[in-house]
């Protein structure tokens, strides 16, 4: 199966993912949440360590 990165448009394969599972773009790097496994539907992964206030 393939997933498109909503960042950068690419088309790359993807094998034995699961939802929720984070994965890193090969062309623009950037980390891909697999919001659905089939079919795959990729998402932006929120960012971490971000201060969210106190
Ligand atoms: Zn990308």
């Amino acid at each position: 199966m393939t997933g498109t990165c909503p960042e950068c448009a690419a088309e790359f394969e993807l094998s034995g993912v699961e939802q929720g599972e984070i994965v890193p773009c090969p062309e623009c790097g950037v980390e891909l949440e697999v919001l659905n496994a089939n079919p795959v539907q990729l998402g932006l992964a929120p960012e971490e360590g971000e201060d969210w206030g106190e």
